[in-house]
Formats: C-alpha cells, structure tokens, sequence
C-alpha cells in the first residue's frame, strides 16, 4: 500500500537500511524506514491520512514519523544531499538521489533498498556490495573518510560486528586504527559519545564489544585512565549470567541495564575520575550524583559483608531487606556480579525472590486503632512488624494483631 500511494503522488518509495539488511538476514527487525525520493512529508501525510494514522513531519529535515492506532511507527526521509544554511534563511534541503543518499550511510550492510512502487515491487537495490559483504559477514564503511565524518560509526561498527557476529573488515579496521591514532575521537561529543555506549550496553551480550573498544583503544577517550583489567572485565562477565537470571525471574520488571554495565566498567575508578567520566559524557548533574550514590552505597554494603566473620551467624531476613531495601536494582545486580561472598550472593538472591515487596497487612490506622497514642511509636512498631513478617514470625493478619497486642 505505501508503494500504491507513492504510484499516485509519482513518488519513488524504498524501504531501505536495517529493515532490509535484516530480511536478508532472517532477522526480526520491526523499525521500518522508507525513503521517498522526492517529498517524504507529502508521501507519509497521504498514507497517513488514507490509513488512519498520525503524521509528525519535520519540514527542516524532510523526514516525517507515521504513527498507527496500536502505536506502529514507520520513519519516512527524504532523499537528501545536503542541507545549506544561508545567513538569515531556513535550511534548504537539497534533494538527492536514491543511491547518493545510501552513500551517506554507515556500513555497506545498511545501504540496501527495496522499492515498493508496485510496477518494480520488491526490487532489491544494491549500490555497494551491501550482499557480498552480507554473505562474507564485512562491516566495511563506505569511503576513506567515514570515521572522520562522524566518529560515532567506530562504535556502530564495533556494535554490529558483534551484534552479528560478523567482522569490521581489514581496510575499514584500519581506517579505526587511524582515527584513534589522530585522536579525532576526542571531538565527538559526550552526548553522542554516552548514547552509543548505551545502544552497546543494550545489546544482548555486551561484553565482546567492551573487549573490542578496549583492544582498539578506545576507552581512553572516555576518560584516560579507563582500561580492562583482570578486574573490571572478570565482573564485566560475571555481569551477563546476573542479568539473564534477573530477566528470568522478573520478565516484566522494567530496569536499566545499561546502568548496570556502566557501573561494571568504572568499577576500577575513583569517585573523582568516575565524576569526571559523567562530565565527559554529559550525564546530568542530578544523574551523576545518583549514579555516584549507587556506588558509594554499594561500596558500603558489600563492605558490611566483608568485615562479617565466618563465625557470625547468619543475617536474619530483616537484616538483609534492610541493608538492600533502599539500593536501586541496578546496583543490586551490580553487587551480585561484583561480589566473591557466597553469603551476600544468597543473601542478595534472597532478597530478590523472596523479600523486596514484603509488607505487612496492619497499616498505621490499625495500629492507632488498637490504641497506640499517635507519635513515632507507631512507625517503630510497623518497623517490627514488617521484621517479624520477614523473618516468618508473622504470617496472618491475626499473628500480626498478637504481635502488637504483646
Ligand atoms: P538497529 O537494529 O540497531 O536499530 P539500524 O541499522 O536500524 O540498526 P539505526 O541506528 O536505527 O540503525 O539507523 C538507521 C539507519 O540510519 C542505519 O541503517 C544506517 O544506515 C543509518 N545511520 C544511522 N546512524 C548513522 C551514522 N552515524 N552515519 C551514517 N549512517 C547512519
């Protein structure tokens, strides 16, 4: 049907990049981009409008968002060669063929088109060798000076690589080897810099690429003593089982994980040059400091651990809810990777399949009932409750009002 509506408006349309490049590999992959060669905003409106749909356009950029009912996106561009900005006028975008646009993308792998137009439907284009370096599982830029252009491809490069399963191709390793070498990974900015680091902390196994930036020297450009060591890379792989079991557990909880990597990686940081990796990556202020809070409270837990004995006798459920019970899960999932305890292991498991969410039945208002004067009693008393209800003392409401009656 997009190809239909472009027949009428005399409009090439391509449904092209990771869409197409995930067809041919059999992948699932519902982020859907077309490409109109002409006026984008005037093809997604029509379809829009024909298709119950919402249209969001951006007229500076020629690019447009179509937005079903149930939420579906389709992204629609515009072939474009270059936007101009005169002196006191609106950017100007110039319109540009098909394959001079596929020539503006990253990877060979992303520059495959279909067109959808009905006389040629299901058309592949391939300008670039996009199928050979599929095949051969290349992730090969396009020109000498791709990386300098924009410095973000050397993570997207390394992000498919492993994503796929593929290899960056020699000429195109190089090509990193050089940028690196002339530091012009120091004018990407942090913004950009922190967002590709989270793509990559996203992905399913995160760990190869981390492995890979090291190895071609990148981490350096997100602060200068940042390396992988025994250290941080032992708990950079401790990370993934942590999370799989997490995932397993709580399908549906929503968490960060990027977070959760972010933390493994800048374990062998200070505080001070864990800030200064924030700063570099332009993490808010407000985000910094909880970030820096996680870790220092993280830091403090696992140390109560550490100083435990052997001969100390096991923590009570109450304990551990409380040590845990105000940590984020993101840095509860770092302890546990990070940890070598067996018993903060059990103890952070524990609180995770059996006490986080514990509360107990009496409120404040039923204790206030049974006439307890109003004041910190109360809350002292629901602390106790909840304890005793942690560690299986309670376990009914009428053990709950003995309990208080006692
Ligand atoms: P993913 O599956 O991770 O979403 P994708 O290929 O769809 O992969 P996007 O980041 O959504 O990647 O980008 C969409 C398309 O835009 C890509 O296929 C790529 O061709 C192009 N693109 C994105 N970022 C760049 C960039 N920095 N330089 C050149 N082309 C880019």
């Amino acid at each position: 049907s997009a190809g239909k509506i472009g027949d009428e408006l005399d409009l090439q349309v391509y449904a092209v990049g990771g869409f197409v490049r995930d067809l041919l590999l059999g992948t699932e992959n519902l982020d859907i981009d077309i490409t109109v060669e002409g006026d984008g905003i005037l093809f997604a409106e029509t379809f829009a409008s024909r298709f119950g749909c919402r249209c969001k356009g951006h007229i500076k950029f020629g690019t447009a968002v179509i937005v079903f009912p149930d939420g579906f996106k389709i992204d629609v561009a515009s072939t474009r060669l270059e936007y101009y900005e005169t002196p006191a006028a609106l950017p100007v975008v110039e319109r540009s063929s098909l394959k001079m646009d596929l020539y503006r993308r990253d990877f060979t792998i992303n520059t495959l088109a279909i067109q959808l137009n009905q006389s040629d439907f299901g058309l592949l284009i391939d300008y670039f060798g996009a199928q050979r370096d599929l095949q051969e599982q290349n992730i090969r830029v396009l020109h000498n000076l791709s990386f300098v252009e924009d410095p973000t491809r050397v993570f997207r490069a390394i992000r498919f690589e492993q994503r796929l399963g593929f290899h960056i191709a020699r000429h195109t390793e190089n090509l990193i080897k050089n940028a690196v070498k002339m530091d012009f990974l120091h004018k990407l900015g942090g913004k950009r810099l922190l967002s590709e680091l989270v793509i990559i902390f996203k992905e399913r196994d995160p760990f190869g690429a981390v492995e890979r930036m090291a190895n071609l020297g990148l981490l350096r450009f997100i602060h200068p003593v940042l390396k992988l060591d025994a250290m941080n890379r032992r708990l950079l792989e401790e990370v993934k089982p942590v999370i799989s079991w997490f995932e397993l557990l709580f399908l549906d909880r929503k968490y960060e994980k990027w977070v959760v990597y972010f933390l493994a990686l800048c374990e062998i940081l200070t505080h001070d040059e864990f800030i200064e990796v924030c700063k570099r990556l332009a993490v808010s202020e407000h985000y910094r400091e909880k970030l820096a809070e996680m870790r220092r409270l993280g830091e403090r837990v696992l140390d109560a651990f550490n100083r435990r004995g052997a001969k100390c006798r096991p923590l009570q459920p109450s304990e551990i809810y409380r040590l845990f019970n105000d940590l984020a899960v993101e840095v509860l999932l770092y302890l546990m990777a990070r940890t070598k305890s067996e018993e903060a292991k059990k103890a952070l498991s524990l609180y995770f399949t059996k006490l986080q969410g514990v509360h107990t039945i009496l409120t404040g208002d039923d204790i206030l009932a049974l006439g307890v004067a109003r004041g910190p009693m109360v809350g002292e008393l629901l602390e106790q409750l909840l304890a005793a209800r942690l560690n299986g003392a309670v376990m009914s409401r009428d053990d709950e009002l003995n309990f208080i009656r006692q």
